[in-house]
């Protein structure tokens, strides 16, 4: 294969970077990401840079030891390339380059790079390469080279490397507001941890070895390497030196002549095998696949590939760049979560980046879980049983303040209990969200019934959803606050999705999904004491539950302060909320984000009716038969002009709702936001990693905005609206074990339902029932 470019896919699957910034490395790191669920690696150029944000993430490999909280940790180094042309490294730093180009293949899930070096001596070489995670070998990283000596003969010497000298950022340090730096020195002021010590190093038959483990967790890092060129006779020589293996060939190339080498590497963790065995694991496979061609390893990645965006692929007719940038956002929700991994979620900032610690929050189960339940269910599941594996310390988080049952943190890593630092890292501003925003645990029982709901999981339901609808009930019953004079049950001193507010009494969120969840709980008894009394049993054993604390649950749930006058359509955030300073909004940014009004910063908006994200606006998303749609549209005309969208979470809200409320202009220049976040860096921050739930959101922009589709009583139902600048869109829906396509026009909807099961399927467009056919097109007008 003499030009990698024509592996390369048709431009509507392509994101591409032409010439090098220097100011946007890290921008380019975060969106040329490559990965597959296992891991995560960030688009750095092979050879290193001093500007540059290296990191690979391997999905639930956490430490702590010296770190200001507990890391996601930054796993060796796979990608380490250098390549030398007698003796002289072709580097970005010393070199002249003569043109740079990097692309992500979104269909192929890799990364393409060409660059054409002018060394020194004025040797000019051209260097391609492509890496990829492997999709159906999720153990095997794969980069491909080929090097051309354009106007010269020489000896060129490739090093591909393992290197464990890597470091998580910890501690940002304090300048004077617009101390600009030179961005080769940026990273290098900051504190740094070390999570990584050295355990063995070694030559292989293919290449070499390395194994380190994290120092506060019992977890062994495993790499094989093997490298190869397609030139007979180069001369290979090997070098273990502490955290860094090498591996270097050395080969003759004449002028004009292409030489290609391969460096493959497979990792092992003792989170996949037993300790002794991540060293076999990681070598025997290795040598399973130095049997076939780099071209046969691809086909099969790339086969995996096809099968991922067949099932996922959003086709918009009529936006070319809409559609390719909810492609870009799907490609990073399909390179982070892993279908079989029980033990590992999906952190704020993805496998992309260190932003949040790869700390994991609600943004799963609100933001993320819809797209992997109705394209990917197995994912879902995975998912879900990473919250059903950390109950444990969800238990311990109820048990600190004598309550009952699990209450969920509101940031989680491997383990369940709260990881959310208490302070910001310099150690001024106090950080509540641990504490209080408590709404997180009824966030995993909405992702736990909306999963049971989409595929019908029966055993999923009673082997690991019910015991914590059951748990997380009891967390409720006990936590809830009982107000003797007005005789209602209350939360106080917390704090909703909308953080600018960080110590309210009875936030209207908050208290609806409380209620919310006891009442699923008991209901879910109830539906479980019918149709599994067996296994309710045996689980009711086990936790000790009784049934009068079911009638408990309800007793309870009914007396739920929801502050929401039926007779007004406004309902208030929290209790005094419309007492607040009213300080109106009045400039926007050049992407169209809301400016602090002067005097306001995040921690003074408390004093204000400012919001930083939706919260009652998400209510009426997430719990849409509570609400009339005029209540719907007054608190959206209300809430709307106050939100300052700041966080990645909020523009997709407001397009659904947008969308929902009639309120199209608002809607479509939301979506704006939200698909493009990462794609034009609009907030400024994707250089430590992608805003994962926004792309979440953004899928839930189009397939429930754009498309209408809503869940209501277990029943997929729909009230489309379509920009008038699109044709149509069609998608297709993991339903209940089958499939149901879709494709919307401006006036009509065509649904084919591909089933085994005869019948019809029960939906709803537009408020009326329709009954789809088995296997058959139907078409609903509009
Ligand atoms: C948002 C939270 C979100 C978190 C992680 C915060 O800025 O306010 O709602 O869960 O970021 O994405």
């Amino acid at each position: 294969m003499q030009n990698l470019k024509n592996l390369l896919s048709g431009p509507e699957w392509l994101v591409e970077e032409n010439g090098f910034d220097v100011d946007r490395i890290n921008f380019y790191e975060t969106i040329f990401t490559v990965g597959n669920g296992y891991l995560g690696t960030r688009g750095s150029l092979e050879e290193g840079h001093a500007a540059a944000l290296q990191g690979t993430y391997l999905n639930g490999v956490y430490d702590h030891h010296q770190s200001f909280v507990v890391d996601l940790v930054n796993a060796p180094d796979w990608l380490d390339i250098s390549v030398y042309i007698d003796g002289e490294k072709l580097s970005m730093q010393t070199c002249e380059i003569l043109n740079f180009e990097r692309t992500l293949d979104m269909k192929n899930g890799m990364l393409f790079r060409e660059t054409r070096f002018q060394d020194s001596q004025g040797r000019i070489t051209k260097y391609q390469s492509i890496r990829f995670a492997h999709m159906a070998s999720p153990h095997v990283m794969e980069t491909y080279v080929s090097i051309t000596a354009e106007n010269y003969s020489g000896v060129v010497t490739i090093e591909g490397a393992i290197n464990a000298n890597v470091l998580n950022l910890d501690v940002e340090p304090v300048f004077k507001t617009k101390t600009k730096f030179d961005p080769d020195v940026k990273w290098h002021k900051w504190a740094k941890s070390v999570h990584l010590d050295h355990v063995s190093g070694s030559l292989t038959n293919e290449g070499i070895y390395l194994e380190v483990k994290t120092k506060d967790r019992p977890h062994h890092i495993g790499y094989a390497s093997s490298l190869k060129a397609s030139k007979e006779g180069a001369i290979s020589s090997k070098k273990i030196d502490h955290k860094y293996a090498l591996q270097s060939l050395t080969v003759s190339i004449e002028q004009s002549e292409t030489i290609t080498f391969e460096k493959q590497v497979s990792i092992f963790t003792s989170r996949d095998v037993s300790k002794k065995d991540v060293k076999p694991s990681a070598v025997s496979l290795l040598s399973e696949n130095s049997n076939d061609s780099f071209l046969t390893r691809f086909k099969t990645h790339q086969a995996a590939w096809n099968a991922k965006w067949d099932a996922c692929e959003v086709i918009i007719e009529g936006d070319d760049a809409a559609n390719h940038a909810l492609k870009f956002n799907t490609y990073h929700l399909l390179i982070t979560a892993s279908p079989v991994d029980y033990h590992a979620n999906i952190g704020a900032k993805s496998l992309s980046g260190e932003g949040y610690k790869g700390h994991v929050f609600w943004d799963t189960e609100i933001f993320m879980l819809p797209f992997y339940v109705f394209t990917q269910p197995e994912t879902a599941k995975a998912l879900m049983m990473y919250r059903y594996n950390t109950k444990e310390g969800a238990r311990d988080y109820a048990q600190e303040d004598n309550h009952k049952g699990i209450r969920y943190p509101w940031e989680s890593a491997d383990t369940g209990h709260e990881v959310t630092p208490p302070w910001t890292s310099d150690g001024l501003v106090r950080i509540w969200t641990g504490e209080r925003e408590l709404h997180i645990t009824s966030a995993v029982v909405f992702g736990l019934i909306y999963y049971y709901e989409t595929t019908g999981d029966n055993d999923f339901l009673i082997d690991f959803a019910a015991e914590i609808l059951f748990e997380t009930a009891r967390f409720w019953d006990s936590r809830l606050e009982y107000n003797n004079e007005l005789d209602r049950y209350e939360l106080t001193e917390v704090e909703g999705p909308d953080e600018f507010h960080e110590l309210v009494n009875n936030s209207v969120y908050t208290n609806a999904l409380t209620k919310w969840n006891l009442e699923k709980s008991a209901e879910y008894y109830t539906i479980l004491k019918a149709s599994n009394p067996n296994k309710l049993k045996i689980l009711s054993d086990k936790i000790s539950l009784q049934e009068h604390e079911i009638e408990n649950w309800l007793d309870k749930a009914a007396k739920i302060y929801i502050p929401f006058d039926p007779d007004k359509s406004l309902i208030e955030e929290f209790e005094g909320y419309f007492n607040l300073k009213e300080v109106p909004i009045t400039e926007w940014d050049e992407n169209d984000m809301p400016i602090y009004p002067e005097g306001y910063h995040h921690d003074n908006c408390q004093e204000t009716t400012l919001l930083k994200q939706p919260d009652v606006l998400m209510l009426t998303y997430i719990l849409p038969s509570m609400f009339s749609d005029q209540v719907k549209k007054a608190n959206y005309d209300y809430y709307e002009p106050r939100t300052m969208h700041k966080s990645s979470l909020s523009p997709c809200i407001h397009t659904i709702m947008g969308i929902e409320v009639g309120n199209y202009e608002k809607a479509l220049q939301y979506f704006e936001r939200s698909v493009y976040v990462d794609l034009v860096d609009n907030q400024g921050n994707t250089n430590t990693g992608m805003h994962i739930a926004s792309a979440g959101g953004s899928w839930q922009a189009v397939v429930s905005g754009f498309g209408g589709m809503r869940l209501k009583g277990g029943k997929l139902t729909f009230k489309p609206w379509l920009p008038p600048s699109w044709t149509s869109i069609s998608f297709k829906l993991k339903w209940q074990g089958d499939e149901v396509h879709v494709t919307l026009n401006h006036t009509k909807f065509v649904f084919l339902w591909k089933t085994e099961k005869s019948g019809k399927l029960d939906i709803e467009v537009k408020d009326s029932a329709v009954a789809l056919p088995a296997n058959q097109e139907m078409i609903v007008m509009l």
